[in-house]
């Protein structure tokens, strides 16, 4: 019978979170596996702005860079499909692809990022990531001093509008909700933002370009770009499959992670969006290089919360 496929690590996700991770166990000479599905939640923009060194590269390029720094090493094998199930095997993991092939591996780096969760609103969904946007840090600059929205909803949204209105005039479309309290009315009001209580029923203008938000009543709001802090959800179950715990973030569930990166299901260590309360490419990377670091360091160490707790003492008796 021919010997299944095994690597010390698998990562699961091969984007900012998932090559980031990958790179340092590359780096270490251990064999590591990246699947990946090729569908980087930032792929609707045509430019990712604030990662360093790359302000305003395409997302893609960015990712493919990564993948050719990665292809250099010996040791790294990329598969390009989805992984659908996964389970423990006694100390080691199983997982099995799209494709039907089963792959086994000591430890497992989950970095699956999220899938936004979007409004039912007529004309969004085609501009999302264009002049439908998530993030002013992201994507803000580039509508500055513009006539902006943005859609309640949820609690983020009047953070939300509070803080775009250092980008420029901005309404607050409540869209059929109730309006906020009077301490939060009376912020919005000294940020000069203006509100519309009634509901929104369609984006208009040549799209993904937008002129501006129809309401219920009929009319037109002109707008450059129109802000939302979308729900989130998991883009894959294999954290649910293997047992990990999650906690509440503010626009959806997260992966619980320790402060190693650790799930709550020893050996499975997550990165990127799926644990982050700040969706950002730079982060999601950031978050990888830790993760895929203080995953190989396991391979040698066993659990690391060992590792923690003497350092913490350590501290402590200094
Ligand atoms: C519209 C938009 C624009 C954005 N613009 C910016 C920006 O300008 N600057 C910035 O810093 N951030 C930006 N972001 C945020 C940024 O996209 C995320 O923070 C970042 O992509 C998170 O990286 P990640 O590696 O965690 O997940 P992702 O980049 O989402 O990558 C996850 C990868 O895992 C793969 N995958 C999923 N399930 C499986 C599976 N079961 N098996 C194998 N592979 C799987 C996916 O196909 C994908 O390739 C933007 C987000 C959005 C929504």
């Amino acid at each position: 019978m021919p010997s299944k496929p095994s690597f010390d690590a698998l990562v699961i996700g091969g984007s900012y979170a998932g090559l980031s991770g990958a790179m340092q166990i590359a780096r270490s000479g251990r064999p590591v596996c990246i699947l990946d599905s090729g569908q980087p939640r930032n792929r609707f923009a045509a430019h990712s702005h604030g990662f360093f060194g790359q302000d305003g590269q395409a997302p893609r390029q960015m990712i493919a860079q990564a993948r050719a720094d990665l292809a250099r090493y010996p040791n790294v094998t990329f598969l390009d499909t989805r992984a659908t199930i996964a389970s423990r095997e006694d100390d080691s993991f199983s997982v099995t692809t799209a494709r039907g092939e089963t792959l086994h591996a000591q430890k497992l780096l989950l970095a699956y990022g999220v899938v936004d969760i979007l409004p039912d609103v007529s004309g969004l969904e085609e501009r999302w990531g264009i002049t439908a946007l998530h993030c002013p840090y992201c994507h803000g600059y580039e509508v500055k001093g513009e006539q902006l929205g943005v859609l309640n909803v949820g609690p983020l949204s009047t953070h939300q509008v509070l803080l775009i209105s250092d980008w420029g005039p901005v309404t607050f479309f409540l869209n059929g909700q109730p309006p906020p309290d009077d301490v939060i009315l009376a912020k919005l009001t000294e940020r000069g933002v203006k509100i519309e209580t009634g509901l929104v029923t369609t984006l208009e203008g040549d799209s993904p370009a937008l002129s501006g938000v129809r309401l219920e009543d009929g009319r037109l709001i002109p707008l450059a770009a129109l802000f939302l802090g979308s729900r989130i959800r998991f883009a894959s179950d294999i954290a649910g499959q293997l047992g990990c715990a999650t906690e509440e973030g503010m626009q959806g569930p997260l992966l619980a992670v320790d402060m190693f990166k650790q799930t709550t299901v020893p050996g499975v260590y997550a990165a990127g969006d799926i644990t982050l309360r700040m969706s950002n490419a730079s982060m999601a990377a950031a978050d990888g290089v830790f993760a895929g670091a203080c995953l190989h360091q396991s391979l040698i160490f066993g659990p690391l919360e060992a590792l923690g707790k003497d350092v913490s003492e350590k501290v402590a008796s200094d």
